[in-house]
């Protein structure tokens, strides 16, 4: 979905055109939709590509209404955003037609005044899917293609979302005045929705009953902070905080198995621990945290995964698994992400050593790396250890 630009927004010496859907007569809707389909739209000038659209696709489009006569620089902002729901071919003059369903801004969707439009609390990059709302367009408004994330606020595997991208979580219907699909519920104690690479770092309960993130900021001023446990008793906590039965069972179910050890050691038996080695440790030994240098997605997939491992270690007798770095750090590729090649194998690695990945590392197949894990430092304030506390069940998150 990388996004290829036919102009420059807000560079001076291009300028854009706008108001280009005066210079034709655009037909009805309905006039439209009786139209001949076309399955891709490629627009070439003097032999160079400059469109390439295909049904779904989102694009940029240049808003109307804006003094054709000058030049005119808007912001990335201020330009309209839509699916391509058809192309549509007019037989006579061959001209081709686009069928879009329109992506709101926050503000366009506030006021449309249905009882839901009140919401307040998007992101600057938030966009709602009006899928309802469909217009026809011609191809010389469109942009380019807009890269547009649909954020889903449960999904940990998510592919990282780029600060630059416009993400979308809601979908509304405007005829029915009703979510088609309704933005996630606020989780924290602000009632404030997550606002993608603007909030500042946000603490996640994995518990039972709990799965809900918090932002830092609030824990802190709602003082939500215990400084009453040693660094291993919160390293503790956070290793064993997971709720394998019930949300994180699939996650669980993706790693395998591992031989259960032989305990016929004569003797005391061995300390379990002495199997897991340090860099696992301390990827479950964190706090799972999503915002910042932990990217829109944050680490959950990661510290759960390490966390799963660890588990069977340490409680259940299992041996190590030789590969559980993989199991850590790579995932099945879902859809193209600008900058990650899956098939650039060296790539792959280099980011799993760097994350902290060994010798016994096979890379290769559809598999991508998962974002990167800051280090983590322990806070501490007055001389104690000091973590935040979760406002559901009180436990360290
Ligand atoms: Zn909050
Ligand atoms: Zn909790």
């Amino acid at each position: 979905m990388a996004g290829t630009r036919r102009r420059d927004l807000g560079d001076p010496t291009t300028g854009i055109r706008s108001d280009l859907a005066s210079d034709y007569a655009v037909p009805g809707l309905d006039e439209a939709l009786a139209m001949h389909d076309v399955k891709y739209l490629k627009v070439r000038r003097h032999g160079k590509l400059i469109l390439d659209l295909k049904i779904n696709d989102d694009i940029i489009i240049i808003p109307s209404g804006v003094d054709n006569d000058l030049p005119v620089y808007i912001s990335e902002i201020q330009t309209w955003k839509g699916k391509i729901k058809a192309i549509k071919k007019q037989r006579e003059s061959k001209e081709r037609w686009l069928i879009v369903a329109w992506y709101y801004s926050p503000s366009e969707f506030q006021g449309l005044n249905a009882p839901d439009s009140k919401q307040n609390d998007f992101g600057s990059k938030e966009l709602v899917f009006v899928s309802t709302h469909l217009d026809v367009i011609h191809w010389e408004t469109v942009d380019g293609q807009a890269p547009i994330a649909m954020f889903e606020e449960e999904d940990i595997e998510l592919d990282e979302i780029p600060e630059s991208y416009f993400y979308c979580r809601g979908v509304w219907d405007d005829r029915k005045e009703k979510w088609l699909k309704k933005r996630p519920a606020a989780t924290c104690i602000c009632r404030h929705r997550y606002k993608l690479h603007e909030d500042g770092l946000m603490h996640f309960c994995p518990r039972p009953y709990c799965h809900k993130w918090y932002h830092a900021d609030c824990l802190e001023q709602h003082k939500w902070i215990d400084a009453d446990l040693t660094e291993i008793e919160i390293e503790l906590q956070w290793e064993m905080s997971l709720d394998i039965d019930e949300k994180h069972s699939t996650l669980a179910e993706s790693i395998p198995h591992a031989p259960l050890r032989n305990m016929t050691v004569h003797g005391r038996a061995p300390d379990p621990y002495s199997f897991i080695p340090d860099d696992l440790l301390k990827l479950a030994r964190q706090p799972i945290i999503r915002g910042g240098d932990y990217g829109a997605i944050g680490n959950a997939a990661v510290v759960l995964r390490a966390r799963v491992i660890v588990d069977r270690v340490a409680r259940h007798g299992e041996e190590l698994l030789d590969d559980w770095r993989e199991h850590v750090w790579l995932r099945e590729k879902t859809t193209e992400v600008p900058g990650s090649n899956p098939n650039d194998a060296a790539k792959v690695k280099n980011a799993l050593l760097n994350a902290g990945g060994g010798e016994h590392f096979t890379a290769g197949g559809n598999k991508i790396p998962r974002h990167s894990v800051p280090d983590f430092w322990h806070r501490i304030k007055d001389g104690f250890e000091v973590s935040y506390k979760c406002p559901g069940c009180g436990n360290v998150i």
